[in-house]
């Protein structure tokens, strides 16, 4: 397919003009070659990135974490050679930051209440205007140890968790650097809050609200995401993906 057809279809399906104040600029920020037969799938648009995709022959790299954050100041020392090595290989570069963690099917959040066997009630975390985590219930009450050992096992993490007493019941998700979000816990009831990166602020909110903090990691938890963009244009497109795995451990 051509990459206007493809970059025209990624706009529409993941509802990019519902996040105008979006500070990463969503959608295709490099233009590369016109036809598209392989995309490669990331986190995170850098140079180890960049040059397996350059080796892997990929024409699109679609990632969560793009290159252009509130516009376009220069074009010098790392961004340089980043840009440099896509533009010589002619590979387009797609991103899309907070529609793909809001997105009720393909989003981060929606895909881990997924892969946790969590049954969504509904979206919190308000961030920029739109709520773009989820919350629901497991199916029956578990430990919080139980949980932890269900989200390494799945996401392949070492979670690190901080117990406030409670059973895990009704869990808040909001991927990345969510924290934040642990301000709404209250109003929904949730017991057990995961998101990526940790943050000392949430510590004494959620000790206040006895509400259990999780951390699987922001790499972790926006993996889901670009997977399930990825397996959307492979059975749709038939088009060849591929998942370019570059983990922080954060
Ligand atoms: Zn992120």
């Amino acid at each position: 397919m051509t990459l206007i057809e493809l970059t025209e279809f990624l706009d529409e399906e993941l509802g990019l003009s519902k996040f105008p104040g979006d500070e990463s600029s969503n959608g295709l920020q490099i233009e590369g070659r016109a036809d598209i037969r392989k995309v490669g799938i990331a986190v995170d648009a850098c140079a180890h990135v960049f040059n397996s995709a350059a080796k892997k022959n990929i024409d699109l790299l679609f990632v969560h974490h793009g290159i252009i954050w509130g516009g376009l100041k220069n074009i010098r020392g790392v961004i340089k050679s980043r840009i440099k090595t896509l533009l010589e290989s002619d590979i387009s570069l797609y991103a899309c930051h907070l529609p793909l963690d809001q997105h009720p099917e393909y989003g981060n959040n929606s895909q881990l209440l997924n892969l946790l066997s969590i049954k969504k009630i509904g979206e919190f975390g308000e961030y920029h205007g739109k709520r773009i985590g989820c919350w629901g219930k497991t199916a029956r009450e578990m430990s919080l140890a139980d949980f932890v050992s269900r989200i390494d096992g799945t996401l392949g993490t070492e979670t690190s968790s901080i117990s406030f007493g409670r059973k895990v019941r009704n869990v808040g998700v909001v991927s990345g650097g969510g924290w934040f979000a642990i301000n709404e816990a209250e109003k929904y009831g949730i017991d057990t809050f995961l998101t990526g990166e940790p943050s000392h602020s949430a510590y004494t909110l959620a000790e206040e609200m006895k509400v259990n903090l999780l951390f699987a990691g922001h790499y972790a938890t926006e993996t889901p995401g670009v997977k399930a963009v990825g397996e959307l244009l492979r059975k749709k497109f038939g088009l060849d993906i591929e998942f370019i795995d570059h983990p922080t451990g954060l």
